[in-house]
Parts: structure tokens; C-alpha cells; sequence
């Protein structure tokens, strides 16, 4: 998509009033203008959401992140790779059997422009569907040539032609082929922690794999983020467990934690993000607050570590 000349970043509004509704937000950045409120970054950032357990709040976080880009004026990529398809349903994606996103890409080599869709959530959001058909593509991929690169040479044609600002891939909840594919295509992970019991456990092993990929797949795969889900003010063991996850990561949590929130949970059903459910609900203006967070953060590490020179994808 052709960007307007002149500068593309408009400089952030880092004042403390409350976020604005995301409607709102809709209506003052139009497609025409794409002046952005959230500065765009150097380059594409591709966000692997990875945590090998279920029901954590990946795809939750994916939505909404990549929701709460694209309201501010960012152009976003979401792939969905889980065969189950929750992020293309939380987006108002149709992925119905034998609707062809992620499987025809990964398995057939098609484009990703040939099936990503336009989710009416936010302006410059577009999906790659998954539907149930993925399913069988962990097993596919075993007996394919460069089986754990296929997303990446997708995902490098497409940002050949596209301007993205994020991309967020969706990953199931294994540590199979399909999120090693993904891992492979990213540049940076975000891991989501449930704040309950147990949640470091499997952290461990998740880190053993991103070992493994970035010494042998891909050097340039950092865990940058860690986001806190579900969090329930009420119990003291949500607060050690965040205090615990600090500790661990102490650069890479967001200080924005998402609370435990019907709306958010809601909102799926409607073919939504909680971003335009309930725009005013404590669940949705936290999702905002770290997508800002998230902006923000690239935005600082472009300005200290990229050259003038360097853009677009890698
Ligand atoms: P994953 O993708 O890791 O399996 P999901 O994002 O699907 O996890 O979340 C699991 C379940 O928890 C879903 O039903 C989702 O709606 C719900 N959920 C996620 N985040 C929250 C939250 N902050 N508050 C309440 N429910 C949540
Ligand atoms: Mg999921």
C-alpha cells in the first residue's frame, strides 16, 4: 500500500488521559490520511505468539494487539496457524472447511496475498485465515523440503509488495512444525502468561526451542515481549505470579497487565476483539495500553539500533 509523502510518524501523544474509545479512534484515523498515532516502526516487526500451553490467552492477544496497531494507524498482518481458527472467528474471518488461508500457503505454496482477507475490526487489518484443514499439515510438512522455512518465504514475498508494520503469527498451543515455521519467519516472540498457577512451568521448555531456533534456524529471534493475561487483582497469587514472571523477565514484560474480563472473553463470539465490543471496558483499554506499549518500545529500539538506511522487511 503506497504511503502518503512526507513523514509517515507522527510524533506519539504520550499525555495520561484515558485512551480514547476505539470507535473513536476509527473515525479520526481514515484510510485517506493514515497519519498514524502510534509511530510505525523502522521496519516490519514480526511477532511469533508462542506458549506451548492451551488457554493462555494467545490468540486472545493476538487479536487484540494487532487490533489496537491497526486503530492506530498501523497496517497489520495476522496469520492465523492454528488449525482451530480462533483468531480468524475473534476477526470476523470466515474459515469454514476448505476456505483456503494458512494450509494452501504452508502446503501448496500459494501467495499469502492470494487469501489474506480484510477484518472490518480496524482499517489496514488483514488476515491469512486457518481453518480445520491445518490440522493435517504438522503431519504434511514432516516429508516436505525445507519444511520449517515455508512461512518465511511466504511471509518474505509478501513483504516484498506489501508495507506492513506488524505482523502477528497465531501459533497452537505444540511445539510441532507449525510453530517452528513460525519461529523461523519471526523476528521477535511474545510470550503470554497466565497468571495462575503453574505458569513459568512449560516457559522453560519454550525457551529450550527458541534456543535450539536461534542457534541453528534463525539468529535473529529475540524474545522481546511478555505480556501478563488473566490477571485477577483479587488473589494474591496473581500478584506473585506477575512478581515472579518480573523477575524472570524483567526488560521483556509489558507494565501494562491484562485483567481477567468477561468482555474480553465475550467478544469472540460476536466475530470480535473486545477493542470494538466494548471499547470502554477495562479488558479493551488495556489491550490498547500495550499495543502503545509495544509501539513504543519499537519505535525506541529503531531509533538506538537502525541505520537511516535500513527498511522494510529483512
Ligand atoms: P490460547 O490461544 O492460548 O489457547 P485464548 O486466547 O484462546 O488462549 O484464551 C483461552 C480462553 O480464555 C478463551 O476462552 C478466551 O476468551 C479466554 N480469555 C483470554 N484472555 C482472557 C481475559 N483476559 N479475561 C477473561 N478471559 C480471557
Ligand atoms: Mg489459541
Amino acid at each position: 500500500m503506497p504511503r502518503p509523502p512526507g513523514p509517515r510518524r507522527a510524533r506519539f501523544d504520550q499525555d495520561e488521559t484515558p485512551l480514547a474509545p476505539a470507535q473513536e479512534v476509527e473515525v479520526v484515523v481514515s484510510r485517506e490520511t493514515t497519519k498514524p498515532r502510534l509511530p510505525a516502526p523502522a521496519r516490519t516487526r514480526v511477532f511469533v505468539v508462542a506458549n506451548q500451553k492451551g488457554g493462555v490467552g494467545k490468540t486472545t492477544t493476538s487479536v487484540n494487539l494487532a487490533a489496537g496497531l491497526a486503530l492506530g494507524g498501523l497496517t497489520v498482518l495476522v496469520i492465523d496457524l492454528d488449525p482451530q481458527g480462533n483468531a480468524s472467528t475473534a476477526l470476523g474471518i470466515e474459515h469454514s472447511p476448505g476456505t483456503p488461508g494458512t494450509y494452501e500457503v504452508l502446503i501448496g505454496g500459494d501467495d499469502i496475498a492470494a487469501h489474506a482477507v480484510a477484518s472490518s475490526e480496524a482499517p489496514n487489518l488483514t488476515v491469512l485465515p486457518a481453518s480445520i484443514d491445518l490440522a493435517g499439515a504438522e503431519i504434511e510438512l514432516v516429508s516436505m523440503v525445507a519444511r520449517e522455512n515455508r512461512l518465511l518465504r511466504a511471509l518474505r514475498t509478501y513483504l516484498r509488495d506489501h508495507e506492513v508494520d506488524y505482523v502477528f503469527v497465531d501459533c497452537p498451543p505444540s511445539l510441532g512444525l507449525l510453530t517452528l515455521n513460525a519461529l523461523v519467519a519471526a523476528t521477535e516472540i511474545l510470550i503470554p502468561i497466565q497468571c495462575e498457577y503453574y505458569a513459568l512451568e512449560g516457559v522453560s521448555q519454550l525457551m529450550r526451542t527458541i534456543n535450539l531456533v536461534t542457534g541453528e534456524l534463525n539468529p535473529e529471534l529475540r524474545v522481546t515481549t511478555v505480556l501478563l493475561t488473566m490477571f485477577d487483582a483479587r488473589t494474591r497469587l496473581a500478584a506473585q505470579v506477575a512478581d515472579e514472571v518480573r523477575t524472570h523477565f524483567a526488560a521483556e514484560t509489558l507494565p501494562t497487565v491484562i485483567p481477567r474480563s468477561v468482555r474480553i472473553s465475550e467478544a469472540p463470539s460476536y466475530g470480535q476483539t473486545v477493542l470494538t465490543y466494548h471499547p470502554d471496558s477495562a479488558g479493551a483499554v488495556s489491550y490498547l495500553r500495550a499495543a502503545e506499549e509495544i509501539s513504543q518500545r519499537g519505535a525506541a529500539a529503531a531509533t538506538l539500533t537502525e541505520p537511516a538506511t535500513t527498511g522494510g522487511a529483512r
